[in-house]
Order: structure tokens, then sequence, then C-alpha cells
């Protein structure tokens, strides 16, 4: 660990602050809550006074942490991939995978430190005497992954199995699992993970070929899982189908694959090998041949699919989280850099096209901490027992997931470009953005997959978009401080976004423009979430440019011919870019121009 300490990385900031240098500075060492004016005035929208109260310190924490050690910790873990070891000396069949001392190091903050993955389920996490909200949940989560990425993986697998685990497993099974699974002692807990991809289909899960026997009183599984992350995980939640069972996807059970048998000898299944991947580097997947090792049935052995699904989207929406998270760290290395660089004589930040840059990668990370600030409140009601907020979340959930993912990718570009040719260059934190943002648009559901989730089955079979509708209008009702025009240019744009998404859901002969039906619903949803956001008292009403500036860039049409420049533009970027708090009189001008 102390190489670390005096990594190239730190010396270069080090070296920041001894005296000028002409690079620009990065933003190792600053505490990423504190630099957050969107998340520190968000929060207290969705969170009690109390909660607010309690859980600020921690905020404070990990942001510090996520801008120091944590940050320290996720670039060694990255150049120091996980090593399988397929056999002891042996020769025994003993496969177990080494990590390097970072990524333990990151383990312990998040599983015994933080104990993310309890928070939502047992009282006692971070001295509460309650369970976390989701708000506060995701919100640490978002923290977290703006310093690493690859680890949050087992991390929301593991509360994510937990989940599944309480409810849908027998009692028995849970009295076995769950104590070990909610234990804070990284070094004795079980951590969890789901295996579902196979070969013959990842999009297809119907396509799945793993077979499972019941033979003596218990389940043997034979197969072959072929994206496996967290590839030696205590636990794997996975989907097999039964001999005999239905083709497709309703013959599919879920099981729980324990690593070690009761006995302590290894359960009959191998991590072939791991793959060596663009990006998440510090996190180990790879394959695994099932040879009848021993499972547990999940639940009720015709519901497999569905009950897996209940894992799948909270993964989705831990998913737009972490791709929300990656953004924000693109959007504050781009601005440290962008108020700091000299170029032919002034700050970059103050060329229009420079800021052009910068408000193309502000918008996308803006838009995903309301919507996934606005879908961890609708989760925290629909937790509280309101089948409203459950049917909202339904479509909230691949929203967030499929837009905020796909536009990572062009935001981490953007931020590189920004730094200039440093950001290509693998000591800076770019080409790891980079590389790490791209996985978001596959795992969980590619872009298509989640596309076609929100129009056919949210908006075609469960209506859930009318439930969008009406939460998006009471929000627009009481926003009075925003001018009437303004609230109803986005009622209008809502309506027609709508409209599409029913169209495109009713005629199959669209469906080719699922994709553009669900960012327009993306886009106008998080418009109408930021403009009242805006409209709170205590709120920076520059939230509400940012929903303009989404009304005219996303959803509005423009001939390519014209020049795009426009005085009340120019204005909003000199608004966007100061570092002080902007107040409603300053902004209410510039949503009517
Ligand atoms: C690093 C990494 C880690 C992973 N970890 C896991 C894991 O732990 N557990 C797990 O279960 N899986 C995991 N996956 C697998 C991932 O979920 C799948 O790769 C993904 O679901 C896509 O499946 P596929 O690769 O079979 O592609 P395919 O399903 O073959 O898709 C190929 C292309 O066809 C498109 N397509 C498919 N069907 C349609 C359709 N109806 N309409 C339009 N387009 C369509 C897709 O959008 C895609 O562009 C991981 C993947 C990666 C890259």
């Amino acid at each position: 660990m102390d190489a670390l300490a005096t990594s190239p990385a730190v010396a270069a900031h080090e070296d920041q602050e001894r005296g000028p240098s002409h690079l620009a500075p990065d933003c190792a060492g600053q505490n990423f809550y504190a630099l957050d004016r969107g998340l520190r005035e968000l929060l207290p929208l969705y969170l009690t006074p109390e909660e607010f109260r309690d859980l600020e310190p921690h905020f404070d924490r990990l942001g510090a942490l996520a801008g120091g050690r944590l940050d320290e910790l996720a670039r060694a873990a990255d150049k120091h991939p996980p090593v399988l070891n397929p056999r002891d000396r042996f020769g025994r069949d003993e496969d177990w995978i080494d990590y390097h001392s970072s990524y333990r190091e990151m383990e312990t903050i998040a599983f015994s430190d933080f104990q993310f993955h309890a928070m939502s389920h047992r009282a006692g996490t971070l001295g509460m005497d309650r369970l976390l909200p989701a708000v506060a949940k995701y919100a640490l989560q978002y923290l977290f992954v703006q310093a690493e990425f690859g680890l949050m993986c087992p991390i929301s697998v593991t509360d994510t199995s937990i989940h599944l685990i309480r409810r849908f497993a027998s009692q028995e099974l849970k009295d076995y699992l769950l104590p070990k699974m909610l234990s804070g002692d990284v070094a004795t807990m079980w951590k969890g993970t789901q295996f579902m991809t196979e070969r013959a289909g990842g999009s297809d899960v119907g396509a799945i070929e793993t077979v499972a026997r019941y033979q003596d009183g218990e389940w043997r599984l034979s197969g072959d899982k072929w994206f496996c992350s967290h590839a030696d995980a205590d636990v794997a939640l996975l989907l097999a189908r039964p001999e005999g069972a239905a083709s497709g996807t309703s013959g599919l059970a879920l099981f729980a694959l324990p690593r070690r048998l009761k006995n302590g000898r290894r359960n009959a299944y191998r991590i072939v090998r791991l793959k060596d991947k663009l990006g998440t580097r510090s996190m180990a997947s790879g394959e695994i041949l099932l040879e009848g090792a021993v499972a547990y049935l999940v639940g009720e052995v015709s519901s497999g699919l569905k009950q897996m699904m209940e894992q799948v989207n909270l993964s989705r929406l831990s998913h737009g989280v972490r791709a929300a998270a990656m953004m924000r760290r693109c959007v504050n290395e781009a601005m440290v850099c962008a108020r700091s660089r000299q170029a032919f004589g002034n700050t970059i930040i103050e060329y229009p096209l420079l800021r052009r840059q910068l408000l193309k990668i502000t918008l996308p990370a803006e838009q995903s901490l309301s919507m996934f600030l606005f879908a961890a409140h609708t989760m925290d009601r629909a937790n509280a027992g309101e089948k409203e907020a459950e049917t909202l979340l339904r479509i909230l959930t691949p929203l967030l997931k499929f837009r905020a993912c796909r536009d990572n990718i062009p935001v981490a570009t953007g931020s590189m470009e920004v730094r200039g040719g440093n950001g290509y260059i693998e000591e800076w934190v770019h080409a790891r953005l980079i590389r790490d943002a791209h996985v978001g648009v596959l795992w969980e559901g590619t872009s298509n997959i989640n596309a076609l989730d929100i129009i056919t089955r949210a908006v075609g079979k469960s209506r859930a978009h009318r439930l969008l509708d009406a939460a998006l209008g009471k929000l627009l009702d009481q926003a009075t401080a925003i001018p009437a025009m303004f609230r109803d240019r986005l009622r209008e744009t809502l309506s027609r976004a709508l409209n599409l998404a029913e169209r495109v859901a009713a005629e199959p002969r669209l469906e080719q423009d699922a994709r553009t039906a669900a960012s327009a619903l993306y886009h106008v949803t998080s418009a109408i979430l930021m403009t009242c956001e805006a409209a709170h008292p205590n709120t920076d009403a520059r939230r509400a440019l940012y929903a303009r500036l989404v009304l005219e860039h996303r959803l509005g049409a423009r001939d390519p011919l014209e020049p795009m420049a426009t005085d009340w533009e120019r204005e909003a970027a000199e608004l966007i870019f100061t570092e002080r708090q902007v107040s409603l009189s300053e902004v209410v001008p510039l949503l009517q121009a």
C-alpha cells in the first residue's frame, strides 16, 4: 500500500500545490460530495429533515474518500486486474481468484465500513436504527462510483441477491443464507451474484440450456454460464430449466448456487477462465461450467424468470445511478480543467466553443441526477406500500438505465477532449472512465432490450406512462414560481412524447422507433423534474435553464443549415458557468426569451 501513497497521481496533485504548472489539475483530493451542488441541494427534497441530518455526515465522509483514498485504490486496482488460479499445486481443481490489495481494501470500505449490501435489509448500518431509504442508498452508490465502478457490481448484486432471497426463498433457505450474506465482516461474509447469460442467449433468456435435475432430494445443475461477473461470489442466483419443463422462459426456475457445500467442500462447478474485458477491469467476470452442482430452489419452480426480473430491475436502477456517477466525475474533471487550462492567453472556459462542449457533457449528467433521485424516491414510496408508485417505478427504471447508460459514452469522451491529449493517457482517469462507460449499454439488457421493455411492456402492457403523466402534471401544477408559459410548453411536450410512446407500443410496424420514443420520454421527464426542482427556494435555479436546453436540443426540431447560437443561450451559459448560486429571478426571463 505504501506504493500507492506516492503514486504518480498523488505526486502530480502535490506538484500542483507546490507551485505553478502548465498542466491543469484533476479532481484528486477533492471531496466529491462538497463539490456537488446539485446532489447537496436535491437530497433534502427527497429525504426527511431527520434522515438528511443523520446521513449527511456519511455523504460527506464518502465524498472525501471518493476523491481521496478510494480514488487512489481504484486507479491501482484497474492496473492490477484479478487473476484466476484454476488448480492448486497438487493439481486439485481448487479454483480461486487473486485480487490486488487495493481491491481488497475497497471491499472493506464497501462491505464492512459502509455495508452497502445490507443497508436496505437490516437496521444498524451507518449507525442508523432503521433501514436506509433508497434515496440514501443510491446517493451513496453515486458517490462511491465516482471513484470506483468495477466493485459496484459485486456490491449491488449482493444487495439485490439478498432482496430476492428475502422475498422468495423458503424460511429454511433464508435462515441458512441471510445471516452470512447480511454480515458486515468482509472476511467471513457471503457475497452474492447473478448468472443468467449463456452462449445461446443473453437478451433471449428463453434460450437458456442449463438443466436442473432433482436427484436424491436435491437439485443438481449442469450447464455453461458464459458471462459471470463477480465470478467467485459465495452465492449465485441463476436460472436453469428443470428436466421436462417447458421450453422458453416459462420453463425456467430460479436457484441459489453456493460456492461451498455445507460440509465445506467446493461445489461441483468451475470458473473456467476470466474474461479479458475493455472496462470494469478491477472486477472478475468469468465463464462457469456447472458439473452437477448442488443448488437450492428459490420460490415457485414455475416463477423463475418473473422472480429474477425483480433482481434485474433493481440492478437496472443501480446501473442508471452508476452512469450518473461516472458522468458526474466526467463533468467535475472537465470543469476543473476548463477553469484552469490556459490557451491563447485565456482560460479555456472563456471560449464559446469550449462552453458548448461543457454544456453537452453537463446536461446529461444533470438529467440523470434528477432522474435517479426521483426514481429512488418512487422506490421508497413503493416500499411503503403505494401501489401506484410501484407501477411508476416500472417505467422510470428502464428509462434511467436506457438513456443514462447511453449518454455516459459521449460524456466520457467529451470530458477527455476537454482535457486534451493528457485525457488519452492512462495516468489520468479519463481513459478508465471511457472504458468503463461502455458496459452500461450491454449488461442487464442492451439499449434495444431496455427500449423495448419501456415501450412494449411498461407502456403497452402496464400502462405505466399514465402514472408518469399524472405524477409530472402534479409537479408542474405545484411549481408556481415558474412562468405558466414555460410550464405549458413542458406539458405540451410531455403530451406529445406520451402520444408517440403509445403509438409505437400499439403499432408493431413502428418498433424501430422504440428508442426514439423512449428517449423522448426520458428527456421530457428530466426537463420537468429539473424545472420543478429549480422552483424550490433553496435550490439553484440554473436547473430550469438545463430544462430549457433539453427542450431546445433534445426535443425540438432545428434546421442543420442555420446557425444555432442564440442570445438566450449565450446568457444562459454565462449563468450556468458562474460558481455562485443562481436565483430564479435571473433565470425566469431566459425561460421565456
Ligand atoms: C463485462 C460483462 C459482464 C457481464 N456480466 C454478466 C453477469 O454477471 N451475469 C449475466 O447474466 N450476464 C452478464 N453479462 C452479459 C450481458 O448481460 C449480455 O451480454 C447482454 O444481455 C447481451 O446479451 P448477448 O451478449 O447474448 O447479446 P445478444 O442478446 O445476442 O444481442 C446482440 C445484439 O442484438 C440485439 N438484440 C437482441 N434481441 C433484440 C431484439 N428483440 N430487438 C432488437 N435488437 C435485439 C441486442 O440489443 C444486441 O445489440 C455481462 C456482459 C459483459 C460485457
